[in-house]
């Protein structure tokens, strides 16, 4: 038996080799990772950590987990290429590792700008602890902060080097912030708040250059030609799936590596999870690829039920956070197909939530510090309840009630 090998040790990786073991599976599993840490959580490195120079990374597990486990971690070792008819795992020096099944949980990797001046040090995307904490320490010593894209990393990263008493623009494309990801009130709301705590937000703009002295970025020059000073540009532009190993295998890719309802790729024996898998999504019928902690763990939850046999589908409903400031943005459900909207609660208070119907079934919840209201939505949305407008405008109560 060569068992189940696991490539990618992020939070879709260490849970997939994780559930293994939790539904009985007792074949040799192998996680690598091209990372030389301990498996950690990602989230908190664009919020506690970049602010606080003795913070360590979080780890996903305890150090004795994979022992204990017999997870065999292989850190530092990067997959080369895969050869489905060996069922070979190539490296760039090494044997290669045979499986059984393969797990590509492979993630995503920052969308690089093609501006002139990109590859300038001082120039950081943020994606691992290595680049947290490059920023951590380029953050400790300059005065000008330019965050390209008004995305949750970007504004989550802005809003602590501003209260950190950093100059900070954001520049961003569109003509206003978090437009792929929430709803314009709570876009609109975000924009207000860190403007009032003294970041500097252009939007409908981009960086057409970027300025160095002696090969360190010193100035980031927008399209309408302004010249803004900085010492640190955080390139946020969103990411791009790590698919083009699966992709040389001959395995289907359609923005990521294409999966069914039970995580199986094209080819059977391998499966894909987390911020690399696009899948047709059973809540909106449409085509997704989601970038957040609860969609690689429910996943890789579901990869190793399959792997173990079970036949279940994909059902978990999506929810994700970012912490902007002093914002807690909390997310369930998906907007895609919504028609309409209510805004419940004080947006004056920085505490509202968003309510999402499509044709009058409620598909998402946006929130502003509102953790109960998020969390009964989860309830809502898990249970396929529905409230009516009049219910949510009662409030939480008679949410609560209606779903008893
Ligand atoms: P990853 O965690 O990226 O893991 C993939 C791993 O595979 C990487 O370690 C990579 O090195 C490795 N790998 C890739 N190719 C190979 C190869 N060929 N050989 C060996 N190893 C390979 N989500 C939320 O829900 N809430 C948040 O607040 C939030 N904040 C975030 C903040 C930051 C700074 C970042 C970067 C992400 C944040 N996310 C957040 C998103 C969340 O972290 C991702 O959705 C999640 O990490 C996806 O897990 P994954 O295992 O699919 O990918």
């Amino acid at each position: 038996k060569n068992g189940t090998i696991i490539v990618g040790a992020g939070h879709a990786g260490v849970q997939a080799a994780a559930s293994l073991r939790e539904e009985g599976y007792d074949g040799p599993v192998v996680l690598i990772g091209e990372e030389t840490e301990l498996p950690y959580h990602k989230p908190p490195l664009s919020k506690t950590f970049i602010k606080d120079t003795q913070a360590k990374p979080q780890l996903l597990r305890g150090e004795s987990f994979y022992a204990a486990n017999n997870i065999d971690y292989r850190p530092g070792l990067h997959v080369a290429d895969i050869d489905l008819a060996g069922r070979r795992l190539e490296f760039a020096g090494g044997a290669p590792m045979v499986f059984d099944r393969l797990i590509l949980a492979t993630g995503s990797r920052p969308r690089r700008l093609p501006i002139e001046g990109a590859g300038l040090a001082g120039v950081v995307s943020l994606r691992d602890v290595a680049d947290a904490r490059l920023i951590r320490e380029l953050s400790g010593t300059c005065t000008d902060v330019v965050v390209l894209g008004g995305g949750f990393i970007g504004l989550e990263i802005a809003a602590t080097l501003r209260a950190a008493g950093r100059n900070v623009t954001v520049v961003e494309a569109a003509d206003r912030l978090l437009g792929r990801v929430v709803a314009p009130p709570i876009g609109a709301h975000v924009r207000q708040r860190l403007a009032d705590l003294g970041v500097r937000i252009l939007t409908g703009m981009t960086v057409s250059r970027l300025e160095d002295e002696n090969g360190h970025v010193s100035a980031a020059v927008t399209s309408a030609g302004e010249r803004l000073p900085a010492q640190l540009v955080i390139v946020g532009v969103g990411v791009v799936p790590n698919a083009e190993l699966a992709g040389r295998a001959g395995i289907a890719i359609s923005n990521g590596i294409r999966v069914d309802a039970q995580m199986r790729t094209s080819v059977p024996e391998v499966l894909s999870v987390g911020d690399v898998a696009s899948y047709r999504h059973w809540f909106t019928g449409g085509d997704v690829r989601l970038e957040s902690v609860q969609n690689a763990t429910d996943q890789a939850r579901l990869a190793a039920r399959t792997i173990a046999g079970g036949s279940d589908a994909y059902a978990a409903v999506p929810w994700f956070w970012s912490d902007i400031g002093d914002m807690k943005l909390q997310m369930v459900g998906l907007t895609a197909g919504a028609d309409s909207h209510l805004v419940v609660g004080e947006p004056q208070e920085n505490r509202f939530c968003v309510y999402h119907f499509a044709g009058g079934r409620l598909v998402a919840i946006e929130s502003v510090n509102r953790p109960a209201d998020h969390m009964l939505g989860r309830k809502m949305l898990g249970a396929g309840f529905s409230p009516s407008r009049e219910t949510v405008l009662q409030g939480a109560d008679a949410l609560k009630a209606a779903l008893a």
